[in-house]
Order: C-alpha cells, then sequence, then structure tokens
C-alpha cells in the first residue's frame, strides 16, 4: 500500500549482477543477445572505425606477455548502474534518473542530446545516436516490441533488460510474492555459455548474486571514484 508520506515504498530489490572475469572466454554471445533484444542499431565497419561503436554491453581485449607466450584476458563493460551515478547529476533535462529498484533509468524521450551524461561516464557505456536507426527487410521483423527503437539523437545504454524486470514483478505481484532468484535474466546473462554473468536481487542476501558479490575476488570497475556501482568482477584466478 502507498504511504501516507507521499514517499514512494521501499523496493524490496536492488539489482545487480557480478562478472567473473575468470569464466569469460571472449565469445560475444552476450553482446549479440543484448543487440537482439534491445533493438541495438546495427552498427556498420565504417562508423565503428570513426568510433561510433553500439554495443550496450562490450568486451575488452587485454594482452598481456609476448607471443608466442601470451595470454587475452576479457572484461566485459556494460553500464555499471552506480548508486551515486555521475552520469545522473549532470543531465539537464533529468532524462536520466533513479529507480527505486537501483537502476540508472534512461528516459528516450525527455533526452535533448546534449551527452553531458556520456562524457561524464567514467566507463564509457553510453551510446549516443548520431544517425537514425535503420533494419534492412527482412531484419525489422525480428524488433523487439516490447523494447522502444531510439531515434537519432538521443543517448541509449544498457538497462538490466528493464522489459524482462518489468514483467517479472508483474507476474509475481500478481501472484503475491516477490521475484524469486534465478527467474529473470537478462539476455546477456541468458546467453552466456560459460555462467560467467550472474544477475540478481543484491538486497537478498542469499541470492547467488549477493553471495558472489561478497566473494574473496570481487572488485568494483574504477571503484576508487565512490560511485558504487551495482555491477561487481570477480578477479581472474592466476595459475601459480
Ligand atoms: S557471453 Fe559470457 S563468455 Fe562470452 S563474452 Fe559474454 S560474458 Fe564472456
Amino acid at each position: 500500500m502507498q504511504q501516507q508520506t507521499g514517499e514512494a515504498p521501499m523496493s524490496p530489490y536492488k539489482w545487480g549482477m557480478v562478472v567473473d572475469t575468470d569464466r569469460c572466454t571472449g565469445c560475444q554471445a552476450c553482446v549479440v543477445a543484448c543487440q537482439a533484444e534491445n533493438n541495438v542499431p546495427i552498427n556498420e565497419e565504417s562508423r565503428f572505425v570513426e568510433h561510433r561503436a553500439k554495443e550496450w554491453i562490450r568486451i575488452e581485449r587485454y594482452w598481456e606477455g609476448e607471443y608466442p607466450n601470451i595470454k587475452a584476458h576479457f572484461l566485459p563493460v556494460l553500464c555499471q548502474h552506480c548508486a551515486n551515478a555521475p552520469c545522473e547529476m549532470v543531465c539537464p533535462v533529468y532524462a536520466t534518473y533513479h529507480s527505486s529498484d537501483g537502476l540508472n533509468v534512461q528516459v528516450y524521450n525527455r533526452c535533448v542530446g546534449t551527452r553531458y551524461c556520456g562524457n561524464n561516464c567514467q566507463w564509457s557505456v553510453r551510446y549516443f545516436n548520431f544517425w537514425e536507426p535503420e533494419w534492412p527487410e527482412p531484419l525489422n521483423s525480428q524488433l523487439n516490441p516490447d523494447v522502444t527503437v531510439r531515434s537519432q539523437g538521443v543517448i541509449e545504454k544498457c538497462t538490466f533488460c528493464i522489459q524482462r524486470i518489468n514483467r517479472a514483478k508483474r507476474e509475481a505481484a500478481q501472484a503475491g510474492r516477490t521475484v524469486a532468484d534465478g527467474e529473470l535474466q537478462p539476455a546477456c546473462a541468458q546467453a552466456c555459455p560459460t555462467d560467467a554473468l550472474v544477475f540478481g536481487n543484491l538486497k537478498d542476501p542469499s541470492s547467488r548474486v549477493s553471495q558472489l558479490a561478497n566473494d574473496s575476488r570481487q572488485y568494483r570497475l574504477l571503484g576508487g571514484l565512490g560511485t558504487e556501482p551495482a555491477v561487481v568482477y570477480l578477479k581472474k584466478v592466476e595459475a601459480t
């Protein structure tokens, strides 16, 4: 029931993700699944080389050693859904704000395209639509009807598949319960063949994501900035 104070009721959820860098093989299944689920515009090579990348989740590659004794390290990077998000405080029209579930939300039809948020994001996970997205036939048939197609001139980014979150919350509320652990996965986590991405409710201490977030290998990407990301990384296990 709505509180009489006019404040929103406390949410039982704080969505977060654990990324195990020891499990990631760099296969990019998560990137493709995210693109298909979220109607992420098709990128062409010519635009990519102009640094107009479009991926709500990207796999960064780091090399260690010299050939032939060289090792690759992969780092999936997506919106960190920071509790103290640097993007939110610079938006002049409140197009990006914090939801009661701990999500960093983007309201596309408020965005006026100043890109202040993108410039203030240390993880560079906000993408500007420099062009009107096009899906040549028959690719237009694969667009997800649950997700808005963003037009030219707005910023877009990972939402933790908010359409799936809202559906799971609705179904759980209809059944008079909260969303159970493991009931809900964003497209990237669902597609990952090595289980490197684990999503869930950080407010539930028994959830898998909460347990992993307290693992001894845990760290935050640029954690020293104090933005309190909801994405937790697990260090690679090195052979000794
Ligand atoms: S799908 Fe999993 S293993 Fe493949 S790149 Fe993404 S996080 Fe890494």
